[in-house]
């Protein structure tokens, strides 16, 4: 029998071709809600998501020959992985690929904010030159705090390291002294860095733990003059805390690619904000990151299927 996959969010080409090559019959749909993919979902051997859409207990369920749930990316948190392990799926994903492409979607943030960049292109479009008002400050030598010291947050923390000269930070579950060392990197407690950084940057997992993590109690703790990234999951912020924060002047500024609500409700708040940098979840959309993604993906799942 013919193996079908069933490619549910947009991944390379070549991770098609490649499978397609292998004798695997491959249909491809759009992130298709919860009710469609459950329908959908029988007859398939294995499925490939990305952030979207949501591989939940019910698609789980009404699954009926399904071995391999692929996510072609890192998080797993659109997955529900304990009914795929009960049913004796597998999971799979490609961690590592999409790394760079996220750190470097954070540095950019990261210097649009500092330096008003957004800000003074939104202005210079509609006529005004806003030359003092879109004063900003340098990386050099400011304190960076990474939340979260994983691969993401490594990277992130080597490219400020070596590129711009600033102090890191971390804080992270595990503390492990070794894994900052390349970088001069100081563990501490989230509060401690929350009250020393000039910029935070979130690269956690969203867990029961860490979901609202950044609330407004630890907003408050954070300096005036500093600024939030995030390019993890828009869950880890309590939106709302946010909001008041950057409204009231709590902190200066933030850079956001990840939100509670997926795509940004039309009337949020945070789309008045001119001290917010808002991206739509691109953190691992670099042409580089979802042909790596795509194929390490694919070959996953000829391993488990042949
Ligand atoms: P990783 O697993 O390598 O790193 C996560 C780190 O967080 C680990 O070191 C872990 O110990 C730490 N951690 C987990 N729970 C914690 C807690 N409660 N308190 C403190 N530390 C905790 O993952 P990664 O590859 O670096 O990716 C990080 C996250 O980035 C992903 O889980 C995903 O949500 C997000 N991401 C976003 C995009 C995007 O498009 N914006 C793309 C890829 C990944």
């Amino acid at each position: 029998m013919t193996p079908r996959v069933l490619v549910a969010s947009r991944i390379s080409r070549s991770a098609v071709e490649l499978l397609k090559s292998r004798g695997f019959e491959v249909v491809e749909v759009n992130e298709p809600p919860e009710e469609e993919l459950a329908k959908l979902i029988k007859g398939f051997h294995a499925i490939i998501v990305r952030s979207k859409p949501r591989v939940t207990r019910r698609v789980i369920e009404a699954a009926d020959v399904l071995r391999v749930i692929a996510r072609a990316g890192v998080g797993l948190d659109n997955i529900d992985v304990e009914a795929a392990e009960k049913k004796g799926i597998k999971v799979v994903n490609a961690p590592e690929s999409v790394t760079q492409a996220v750190a470097e979607l954070a540095v950019g943030l990261m210097l649009a904010v500092a330096r008003k960049i957004a800000f003074s292109d939104r202005k210079m479009r509609s006529g005004e030159w806003v030359k003092h008002e879109a004063v900003g400050f340098e990386l050099k030598g400011k304190t960076l705090g990474i939340v979260g010291l994983g691969r993401i947050g490594r990277a992130v923390a080597r490219i400020c390291y070596y590129g711009f000269g600033m102090k890191i930070v971390y804080t992270d579950q595990r503390c492990d002294r070794e894994a900052g060392r390349e970088f001069n990197g100081e563990c501490v407690d989230l509060e401690t860095l929350l009250r020393r950084a000039d910029i935070v940057s979130l690269h956690v997992p969203l867990t029961p733990e860490t979901k609202h993590m950044i609330n407004e109690d630890r907003l408050r703790l954070m300096k005036k003059t500093a600024i939030l990234i995030n390019t993890s999951r828009g869950a880890v912020v309590d939106t709302n805390a946010l909001i008041k924060a950057l409204r009231e002047g709590w902190i200066a500024g933030a850079g956001l690619d990840v939100y509670e609500e997926e795509p940004l409700p039309k009337d949020s708040p945070l789309l008045e904000l001119e001290n917010v940098v808002l991206t739509p979840h691109i953190g691992a959309s670099s042409v580089e990151a979802q042909e790596q993604a795509g194929l390490e993906v694919a070959q996953k799942i000829i391993e488990l299927l042949k």
